[in-house]
């Protein structure tokens, strides 16, 4: 039988991917959608991509079809400007000034580039406009300490739920190819495509003056939306059923299609990075149908299939959905009640543990031959990896000053937090972009680690667990502890050993 688009009856056949590629979905199916109804989507599609970009950024996934990881953009909160975040690095986007000092007719200036090729760029440009200019040295590389990144999510929305409801029903007609033709998805389609035009329009956030087609647009949908009584068929859902499977990967998606074969609820649910939940009710079943649920777990840090899904099937309904009275409810009562907060928390700490078993495992290659080398190389080469890693370096002096500043406050010890803060100040105008006090603070943490690696590298201990200890939990934490806040300890009086840090 030939493969029909859904949407419109037409031959499909357009290479769609089943999971968003921008994602990281891998599978492509081709009998779901014609060419044109396959573009449709591509707005919806844009629009999570962009609400979910950071957390695909900073975890590494690839898009299907790219070479390259994911990158997102956020500000600088100390200097405002724009900061790519990708996996691997947190970097300015544009040559920036750090200072200038006026010399003579003219001035001298301090600046900063993302990379070479902005520094080529930069002097092509300075050329071509005719500037009188002399380089005073040749660019040199340097970290940069990145304080605090503010980044924008808004999560969900009209045109997210649009599009978690147009991957769900995506997943059901590649599970349930019969009766996705059957027209009990008429009212559902309906609801998606009139959703994606209105993406399609640039219109997921309200202008204050709207062209004819996006009013055109907006009519649409709230037309589409009048057969479920004028609210969209997919909600926020924090009541997942008891006893649903764990997803089978660390930062895997999961999506869920079933049919209820008593009363031919069919239904969906979607669970992103196992930290949003949704739901949504797709439609009724021609009478007769079987009850059937399938799962399918996404892993979208897999390079390619087959490792990259897990499907499981079982003949019943567990999945079954309940529509909530008022569909807006479950997020309103999940931010009162903190369990949105709590899920992103989670979400973010799952992340940054991920990173760091990341860094250890990098580290623990390069610090391999250690046992083999004399104690000077050995230490050549510890300094070296830890180089690399000053932002870590730097968060964890950041975690124990503000740790002690926290227990300071509560002590009613408020005198002391100014000259916390001055251990851990930033500083626009300094190359590293910490004040020098800051960069004492981490050149201290640098040292303690190195000294500990190099003990525990010459008794043989320095494997990839102890790296991870050493370089973000409680063991790393003491050490650093102990060489940033001895100074300020020493003042209050105590010792350092009496100030024992965990992470
Ligand atoms: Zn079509």
């Amino acid at each position: 039988m030939a493969k029909t688009c859904i949407v419109c009856g037409q031959a499909a056949g357009s290479g769609e991917h089943v999971f968003p590629a921008a994602l990281g979905g891998r599978r492509v199916n081709s009998g779901i959608y014609c060419p044109k109804h396959d573009n449709s989507y591509s707005g919806l599609v844009s629009e999570i991509a962009g609400q979910l970009d950071f957390f695909n950024a900073y975890l590494g996934v690839r898009p299907d079809h790219s070479s390259h990881l994911k990158t997102a953009f956020g500000e600088h909160t100390l200097t405002g400007e724009t900061v790519s975040i990708s996996a691997k690095e947190i970097r300015f986007t544009k040559p920036r000034v750090i200072s200038r000092t006026p010399v003579g007719e003219g001035e001298e200036l301090h600046l900063g580039f993302p990379n070479q090729q902005s520094v080529k760029q930069f002097t092509k440009k300075m050329e071509d406009d005719g500037h009188e200019w002399t380089p005073l040295s040749k660019p040199s590389m340097r970290p940069y300490i990145t304080g605090s990144i503010h980044h924008k999510r808004k999560f969900g929305g009209a045109c997210g739920l649009g599009a978690i409801a147009y991957m769900t029903q995506t997943f059901f007609a590649q599970e349930f190819p019969e009766v996705a033709r059957s027209g009990a998805l008429s009212d559902f389609i309906n609801y998606t495509q009139a959703t994606a035009k209105v993406a399609a329009q640039g219109g997921c956030e309200q202008q204050p003056e709207e062209r004819e087609e996006m009013i055109e647009a907006r009519a649409a949908l709230a037309a589409a939306l009048e057969p479920f009584g004028g609210k969209a068929p997919a909600w926020w859902d924090f009541s997942p059923p008891v006893g649903a499977r764990a997803n089978k990967f660390e930062f895997g998606h999961q999506v869920t299609v079933g049919i209820d074969g008593s009363d031919g609820q069919i239904y969906g649910r979607v669970a992103l990075f196992s930290a949003f939940t949704f739901a949504m009710r797709l439609g009724t079943a021609p009478q007769g149908s079987a009850t059937r649920e399938v799962t399918v777990d996404i892993d979208p840090l897999a390079e390619h299939p087959p490792h990259d899904i897990e499907k499981h099937q079982v003949f019943s309904a567990p999945g079954r959905v309940h529509v909530p009275e008022n569909a807006t409810e479950g997020l309103a009562d999940a931010l009162a009640n903190g369990t949105q907060q709590h899920a992103f928390a989670n979400l973010l700490e799952r992340m940054e543990e991920h990173q760091l078993l990341k860094l250890a495992r990098t580290m623990s290659k390069a610090l391999a031959p250690c046992p083999t080398l004399s104690s000077l190389e050995a230490r050549a080469l510890i300094e070296k990896e830890l180089s690399q890693q000053p932002q870590q370096i730097w968060r964890m002096a950041t975690f124990v000053v503000e740790g002690l500043k926290e227990k300071m406050v509560k002590g009613n010890l408020q005198a002391i937090t100014p000259m916390l803060d001055g251990l851990i100040a930033h500083d626009i105008q300094s190359v590293s972009g910490l004040s020098r006090q800051a960069e004492a603070t981490l050149t201290l943490a640098k040292a303690a680690l190195t000294a500990q690696m190099e003990e525990d590298c010459a008794a043989g201990l320095l494997n990839e667990a102890r790296i991870t200890e050493l370089m973000g939990r409680g063991p790393g934490l003491h050490v650093v502890g102990q060489a940033v806040l001895a100074p300020v300890l020493l003042v209050l009086g105590e010792s350092p050993h009496s100030n024992e840090v965990s992470g």
